[in-house]
Parts: structure tokens; sequence; C-alpha cells
């Protein structure tokens, strides 16, 4: 794990100085992060790397995994592709369930900490446990809630209202509720095995691993197996360029422990891509940061493109690495992406199919897409913005109507 010091070359002194400062006034603090998965998906990711980062600060962080079983998270799974928009049928039985999980957690929680971080709807009903115990409780959403399903909504609202306050990642998720409602997009973190710089030898190494030609257009999506982020659709896009141009698709992901469509949905896209040798589908163990770091690396395009999206970290991942990335028009990725300045922004199989050809003629124009999505990304979504953010976060929990001078 890096110092937070080490930041210092990528985003100046004063930055971290400030960090310094503000971890400063948490010493006293303990924050207790509580959500569904150890490894997987964006916030475990994210988490992984916070949490080090915070105690070096002097803030004392934690982080807690709910347990559930197959058949919460397949309720879970549910309530998250619901809250996406996609028209699930979930009981009252379900919801019943989900509840019941959520009171067993509590019990098996052995403490709870000055202020208690809730990511996702997962863990959302611990908040029961507030009217006994006090504390501060924020509640996280990392998904997009552009157009949820309205019952579930109004379900998971009753318990959001209960928290001190609750965060989204892009403007466009805020929600009538009635308590602050606070926007912090999440980060990657520039130092971690998945985004710092690799040796050329160790990028090719990966890809002749996976057998990939470095000689021709390599174009690329890493992602969960998961029909959010339409991997089916993307095979498309191949099967449309590919006509006109020589090039080879990866699509490469794993799992989570929280979402049990994943096996589905990879079986499906294997079948899909059945057996065009230029087609690559990689399932990704746990932990391969590296590979996936040489694979973004090693691509000549980046695709996303997700159907729904809270924030999209593989997008930031990409343009960090100066790649130019094709990406869906959802949720936070438009705020990562300016259509035709730091990457392009779709709508559509025939959108994606269109850029993507253009991109792949065009290299120097692909380049100066990626040049500005790189600098985008490091003035506005590395760890140290979001840990800044979080602390004031903190903070402003215990001074609610103070200036809280640095
Ligand atoms: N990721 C990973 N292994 C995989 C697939 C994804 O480590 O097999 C990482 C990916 O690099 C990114 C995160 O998991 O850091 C996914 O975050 P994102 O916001 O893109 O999507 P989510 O999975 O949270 O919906």
């Amino acid at each position: 794990m890096p110092n937070i010091n080490d930041y210092r070359d990528i985003v100046g002194q004063d930055i971290i100085d400030e960090l310094h400062i503000l971890g400063e006034k948490l010493q006293d603090k303990t924050v207790q992060n509580v959500n569904s998965t150890a490894v997987g998906g964006g916030v475990a990711e994210i988490l992984t790397r916070m949490v080090p980062l915070l105690k070096q600060l002097g803030v004392n962080a934690r982080w807690d995994v709910i347990k559930g079983n197959e058949k919460f998270f397949n309720i879970t799974k549910k309530i998250h592709n619901a809250l996406h928009g996609v028209n699930e049928d979930i009981s009252s039985e379900d919801l019943e369930y989900f509840l019941e999980v959520n009171r067993e957690n509590v019990e098996e929680i052995s403490s709870f900490d000055d202020i208690i971080f809730v990511h996702d709807p997962q863990p959302i009903a611990l908040i029961e446990k507030k009217k006994d115990i006090g504390k501060k409780w924020i509640w996280r959403c990392h998904i997009d809630f552009t157009d949820p399903q309205p019952d579930v909504m109004n379900f998971l609202k009753s318990y959001i209202e209960k928290y001190d306050s609750a965060v989204f990642s892009a403007p466009a998720f805020s929600r009538d509720i009635s308590i602050p409602q606070i926007l912090i997009s999440p980060s990657i973190d520039p130092l971690s095995d998945k985004n710092k710089e690799l040796m050329p030898e160790i990028i090719y190494s990966v890809l002749e691993r996976f057998e990939v030609d470095r000689d021709r257009p390599v174009v690329t999506q890493i992602s969960r197996f998961d029909y959010l982020k339409d991997p089916l659709g993307v095979i498309e896009v191949y099967d449309k360029v590919k006509k006109y141009i020589d090039i080879q698709l990866v699509l490469a992901g794993g799992g989570a422990t929280d979402d049990p469509e994943g096996i589905k949905v990879l079986e499906e896209v294997r079948s899909k891509a059945a057996d065009d040798p230029d087609i690559h589908v990689i399932l990704l163990p746990p932990g391969s940061d590296i590979e996936i770091n040489a694979l973004q690396r090693g691509s000549t395009v980046i695709l996303q493109k997700s159907l729904k999206e809270g924030f999209g970290l593989t997008v930031a991942e990409a343009l960090w690495k100066a790649k130019p990335v094709i990406a869906s028009a959802v949720g936070g990725i438009s705020l990562q992406i300016k259509h035709k300045y730091s990457g392009i922004l779709t709508h559509s199989i025939d959108g994606t199919s269109h850029y993507l050809k253009q991109l792949l003629n065009e290299p120097e124009y692909a380049q100066k897409l990626a040049v500005n999505g790189k600098e985008h990304i490091k003035n506005n979504f590395l760890i140290t913005r979001h840990i800044c953010d979080y602390l004031l976060l903190f903070l402003s929990l215990y001074h609610k109507d103070d200036v809280i001078y640095l």
C-alpha cells in the first residue's frame, strides 16, 4: 500500500496538506464501512484502497461485510435491477426475508462505531438499529438512480430517510427525500496495481497469456458479467466492425459474491462468442488487478457499453491510462466523458460501431480524446479528491452549522 504522501507527485503538495489537516480533526472518530461484498465490483474496489489511506491520515476506519445466502443475494440483485429500472417481480415475502437477513446481520456486528457508513441497498436496513444505539449514519448509494421502479424506491425511501445523510454519485440521482443529500463521485487510485504504470514487458506477457495478438487492434470491455453491462451488445458491435477492420475483442471480468446472475450471463456471452478465435472471453479470478491493468493498457480502444451505470470505474481506469474510450451516455459515465472531447458517448449498437470504426481509422483523433480524458480524471476522479470529500462529510455531521477552517 502506498503512503498518502506518495500521491504528492500526482496531485501536488497542497492537496496532501489539506488531507492531513482534515484527518487531524477526525482523530478521535471511528468510521465503520458496511457493504455486501469484499471482492468484485466498484464498491469493494474503492473500500480496499480508501480504508488504509484513511487510517494513514489518522482516521480510524474499518470495514465490515454483511453475510447472506443465495436466496438473500437473489433478492438483493432483483432490488438492484429494479432500482436500475428493470421490471422485476419482488414479493412482500422477498422484502420480509431481505429485512430478516439485515436484522440477523445487525446482531452479528460486534460493535458500532461513531460513524456508520452503509454502502448500497443490501445492508440498508441495518439503520433499524439506530433507534437503540444512536451514532451518525450515512447511506452511500453507488447505483444509477435515474429511473427506479417506484414501489422498490418507496420501500427503500422509508429506510433512507432514517439516515443522517445520503450520498449519491451524480446529480441526476438525487431524490425527493427529507434528509440532506450530498454529491460525491467515486474515484480511482492511480497508485494501485490496477492503475499504476506497467513495464511494456508485463503488458505484452499478459496479452500473450490470453492469446491476444498485439499486432492487430484490440477492443476491450472490462466488467462483471452482468446484463446491465451489455456484453452481448458489445459482441454485436464487434461483429459489425469486424466486417471492415480486423479487430480482436476482449471481454474480461469476474463475478462478485453478491451477484448470483454472473454465471448465467457468462454462459450466454460464451455461446454468442461461439468459436470466434478473435473474441476472448476471459473469466478473471478476484485480485486480477495487474491483468486488468495490462489488458486496459494493451488495448487500442476501450468500450463500456453499460445500459445503466452508477459511475463506471472502468471508464476512469481506462482514461487514466490515456486510452480512447467509447461508452454509453448513461448514469455517472456522463460525468467522466464530454462527447468528442474526452471520449465518445453513444446511445446504441449502431452508434458505438460507427465511432469504433472512426477511432480505429483515426488514431491521432483517438489519442487526442484520450489525453483530454486523462486530464479530466486527474482533476476530478482520483482518490485524494474522494478522501477529501468524505472527510468534509464526516466533519459536517458534527459541525452542522459551523464553517470549517483549514
Ligand atoms: N473489476 C475487477 N475484476 C473484474 C471485473 C471488474 O477487478 O473481474 C473491477 C474494475 O476494474 C473496476 C470495478 O471492478 O475497478 C468495477 O467498477 P464499476 O464501477 O466499473 O462497475 P460495478 O461492477 O461496480 O458495477
